[in-house]
């Protein structure tokens, strides 16, 4: 079944304008104009399959009340399918990160499945669509809608936000199910050039990595006050600071209040004195928390780790959470008395966008340093996030984050996503003041400055949607 998410929208443009500066303003304002001209009177569609939690449904929040107030007509609708679905998008995602999962097969008969699924959503679809539309297909999820949409459509677009740097067996066999399916689809997006597999270099393929929004919850400056309270309400506020969260936080994005209970798994809360480390990510095998959990607990002496994540029954795309979340908590139940209590593992609500994207803000403002250990990424949402304000990031040298972070400049990578030694090595030495944590991050914000705001996706996709391409 299809579902048309509700947005809030507040105004940003202004917001985003005045951080972007004149000559990229009026250069977003044109791109805007040249989208609405080229519709001429249609929409333009995003299409995918949550409406909230992960990097996508993130953006398409903050996109779609900004194309609002840009004068271009654009609707979200996210696809629902089955467990079966599900199961089987999982698998095709997992494969597609170059992992055999649960290597169960992505033959026929899942083909047949996913179709079959996804067909109520074609359906709905097709009953919406006007024939000067253009739609913008997100990830392996909605790439069986293609070719029924090419047919009612002025053009149907698909964007890959995941993959893999070197080809494997899995991931070949995730585009066995999925290239076929992309024929009529009039250009491939990727985050990442490096994600384009051989078999589609000949196609029309347009690269456009994610952005963040600077002026919503998720990343608006926050007062002190909020951002104490926020660790407060997560367990996360250091032993002597206690305090009770204000009944209405003030922030950039809008008064919010606290009313969610985070599902909080810590042996009491973080020391007097001791910095922050933070992941923030879904329970996902290629987030790879658990690791993160490892390389602290063994090889970092001081700090305090938070993980943070979702509630894990909440994600209604991914199915897997609940297993790596408790994979987890084994972890941390099975460490020593004096390690367990460096470590908090948080679930947040998703039932509130806006709460649970505050609450991200604060950890991460408070972090002393932000880690994102992914094992594969097409773009780290959550890299560019830390980045924005002005945290010391030490990614994965994997996918997109290569891209994100310059190693040494502003940010580090990790070459090997598995060495733990060295993950607790470099943290430990930021920690000890060994790195220019202020000017790296200072450098980290310029980058997303001039990078991965908003009004790179709208200009791209002028560029894209040129008459002159079609
Ligand atoms: N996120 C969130 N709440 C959580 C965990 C993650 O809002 O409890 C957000 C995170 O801030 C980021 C997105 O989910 O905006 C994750 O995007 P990313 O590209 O890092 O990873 P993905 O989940 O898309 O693989």
């Amino acid at each position: 079944m299809l579902t048309i998410p509700t947005l809030r929208s507040t105004p940003a443009l202004a917001s985003l304008n005045q951080i972007i500066g004149p000559q990229r303003a009026t250069r977003l304002r044109e791109a805007a104009n040249e989208i609405h001209h080229r519709l001429d009177g249609g929409t333009l569609w995003h299409v995918n399959s949550t409406p909230a939690g992960g990097g996508v449904a993130e953006m398409l929040r903050t996109l779609l009340p900004l194309y609002a107030e840009l004068g271009v007509e654009a609707r979200w609708a996210v696809v629902g399918g089955d467990e079966t679905f599900f199961a089987i998008t999982k698998r095709l995602g997992v494969a597609l990160y170059g992992s055999d999962g649960d290597g169960g097969p992505l033959g026929p008969n899942e083909r047949a499945a996913y179709l079959a699924a996804l067909s109520p959503s074609a359906e709905s679809l097709v009953q919406l669509v006007d024939r000067r539309d253009v739609v913008i297909l997100h990830d392996h999820q909605t790439a069986g809608l293609v070719a029924t949409l090419a047919d009612q459509v002025a053009s149907v677009h698909w964007r890959c936000h995941i993959g893999v740097d070197e080809p494997t067996p899995a991931s070949d066999r995730g585009w066995d199910f999925l290239a076929p399916m992309l024929n009529a689809a009039e250009t491939l997006i990727f985050s990442v050039e490096a994600h384009v597999p051989a078999r589609l270099r000949d196609r029309d393929i347009q690269v456009l990595p994610p952005f963040i929004s600077p002026f919503d919850a998720k990343n608006c400056d926050l007062t002190v006050e909020a951002i104490d309270a926020c660790l407060a309400h997560c367990g996360l506020s250091p032993e002597s600071a206690g305090g009770r969260a204000p009944a209405v936080l003030d922030t950039g994005a809008g008064p919010v209040r606290l009313r969610s209970a985070p599902s909080v798994l810590s042996d009491g809360p973080r020391r007097l004195g001791d910095p922050l480390i933070t992941q923030v990510s879904r329970w996902d095998r290629l987030k790879d928390m658990a690791g993160v959990l490892t390389a602290v607990t063994a090889h970092v002496p001081r700090g305090h780790l938070a993980l943070v994540g979702p509630d894990p029954a909440a994600i209604a795309d991914d199915v897997e959470q609940e297993f790596w979340y408790a994979d987890c908590v084994e972890r941390w139940r099975g460490l020593p008395a004096a390690q367990r209590r460096r470590v908090s593992l948080i679930s947040l609500s998703m039932t509130d966008p806006t709460e649970n994207a505050l609450l991200v803000n604060a950890i991460q403002r408070a972090s002393d340093v932000v880690v994102q250990k992914s094992l594969a990424e097409g773009f780290g949402l959550t890299v560019a996030e830390a980045m924005w304000k002005s945290r010391l990031v030490i990614g994965s040298a994997v996918g997109g984050i290569r891209a994100q972070i310059t190693d040494g400049v502003d940010g580090f990578l990790l070459p090997d996503p598995s060495d733990l030694r060295w993950l607790g090595q470099i943290i430990t030495a930021a920690l000890a003041g060994e790195v220019d944590r202020q000017e790296i991050g200072r450098r980290a914000h310029q980058r997303v400055r001039s990078d991965f705001l908003p009004d790179r996706e709208v200009t791209t996709t002028a560029s894209i949607l040129a008459p002159e391409r079609m």
